[in-house]
């Protein structure tokens, strides 16, 4: 029989890689910690109708790349696509947006897509969310946060920043009238899709990577003259708060986002590093989500990253830490050695914060067992022998320089491994 595979698209994150993984989530969780975010865990199914309401019914993530089925009581469910939508929906349902709130969250997001470099099926995000704050220095805040993310983690140089204000809901509807107005006087010049948007979505159009599509944009109405005069003022006090905070962007008019619900500011990092897949974190404001969704008139704003797309830029640019080699390696040859082995090595690990001790089950000759501990990466090995056993020490063989072999008694080999690898009490 054919052994079964992974579905395309969905990777498993093997053993060498989930070192990376762990450390990057550390990393971000630890900066949004300190800026006062929380940790919201949602399932990862939802009601279909909860990303219907809030990505929006025309726009490429519901039309045709949601994973939706029908349950057994014919509830049609779906694998979460992104996780603003669940995010606000928990929000509401346990009132957590009476007072301004942050949230951030993390975990797999489905969408299907055609899987690439940067690009999968079974995609992971890590996004915070900002309840309750209408005033663009919410927005300000998440960006500097970005930005001194991409610092730490040392990629700062390799990401730039694109934002842009996208209006009201009103500014937004007359833009795109007077936009497919346009269009529509050149629609034979349009790519395909950009046919396709024209009487559904209109304003995806911008984003085209068609360049004759893009020659089109530049006689085109720009979003610009249609913003509200609330936006406008808003979209310059986040130019002035980033410029404060040493922060640089480029506008970029053109930018738009894929989901309907944001609203005036919307922005990017993108990087050149990752050829086509350039963006690693995106976000905006969605001051009428809330509502839409059936709770109470409540500003929000907030981003998501892709963890894949950041740790391929980290790999590239030799950013990720090696994981650590274990400290020990136990060898023991025989059954009463390795019945003293396992008690004294359980005995280490009852101190706090113990070293990374490795031991080797499954019996087999010194030699081999020796082999191993070599290639483990330890700095000493733990010998049990029967003549241990039986004067009640153990061989302490140092394994990366010649330092000397030494034995002693059970009873002081915590205190002799303190002295020879450093405490970790
Ligand atoms: P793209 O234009 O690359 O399709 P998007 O606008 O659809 O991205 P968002 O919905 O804004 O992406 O999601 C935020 C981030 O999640 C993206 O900037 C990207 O880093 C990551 N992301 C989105 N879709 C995928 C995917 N299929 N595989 C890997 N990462 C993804
Ligand atoms: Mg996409």
């Amino acid at each position: 029989m054919n052994a079964l595979r992974s579905i395309r698209g969905m990777n498993d994150v093997l053993p060498e890689e989930s070192a990376h993984w762990q450390f990057f989530e550390a990393e971000v969780a630890a900066l949004l910690g300190s800026y006062g975010y929380a940790e919201l865990r949602m399932p990862i199914v939802e009601a279909t109708a909860l990303f219907q309401r809030s990505i929006g019914e025309v726009t490429d993530i519901v039309e045709k790349e949601m994973y939706s089925f029908a349950d057994r009581n014919d509830d049609s469910l779906s694998l979460r696509p992104e996780g603003t939508a669940g995010c606000v929906r928990a929000a509401i349902q346990h009132n957590l947006i009476a007072t301004p709130c942050r949230l951030w969250y993390q975990g797999p997001m489905f969408r299907y897509e055609r899987p690439q470099k940067g690009r999968q099926r079974q995609f992971h995000q890590i996004g915070a969310e900002v309840f309750g704050i209408a005033t663009p220095d919410a927005d300000a805040e998440l960006i500097v946060l970005l930005a001194r993310l991409w610092k730490r983690l040392g990629i700062a140089d390799a990401v730039t920043l694109e934002i842009n204000s996208i209006g009201s809901l009103a500014a937004r509807a007359d833009y795109r009238k007077a936009l497919v107005a346009y269009l529509e006087q050149h629609r034979d010049a349009l790519d395909e899709d950009s046919q396709r948007r024209l009487g559904s979505n209109p304003l995806r159009i911008l984003d085209s990577k068609n360049p004759s599509t893009q020659a089109l944009l530049d006689e085109a109405p720009s979003l610009e003259d249609y913003l509200d005069e609330e936006s406008r003022l808003d979209f310059a006090a986040l130019k002035a708060y980033l410029d404060s905070a040493g922060v640089t962007y480029r506008v970029n008019p053109r930018l738009v986002r894929g989901l309907d619900y944001y609203n005036k500011t919307v922005f990017e990092w993108v990087t050149d590093a990752l050829g086509a897949q350039g963006t690693v974190c995106a976000g905006g404001r969605y001051d009428g989500l809330v509502e839409q969704l059936g709770g109470k008139s409540t500003p929000g704003v907030g981003f998501a990253m892709g963890v894949e797309r950041l740790l391929l830029m980290l790999e590239a640019m030799d950013r990720l830490p090696t994981p650590p080699s274990p400290e020990v390696f136990v060898v023991a040859i025989g059954d009463s050695a390795q019945r003293a082995a396992l008690a004294a090595v359980e005995g280490l690990r009852d101190h706090r914060g113990a070293w990374r001790i490795v031991h080797q089950l499954g019996g087999g000759s010194f030699r081999s067992q020796m082999k191993k501990a070599d290639r483990s990466g330890a700095e000493l090995a733990l010998l049990w022998g029967e003549d241990e056993v039986a004067s009640g020490e153990v061989t302490i063989k140092p394994l990366r320089d010649d330092g000397e072999q030494r034995r002693v008694a059970v009873d002081t080999l915590a205190d002799t491994l303190n002295t020879l690898l450093g405490s970790q009490n």
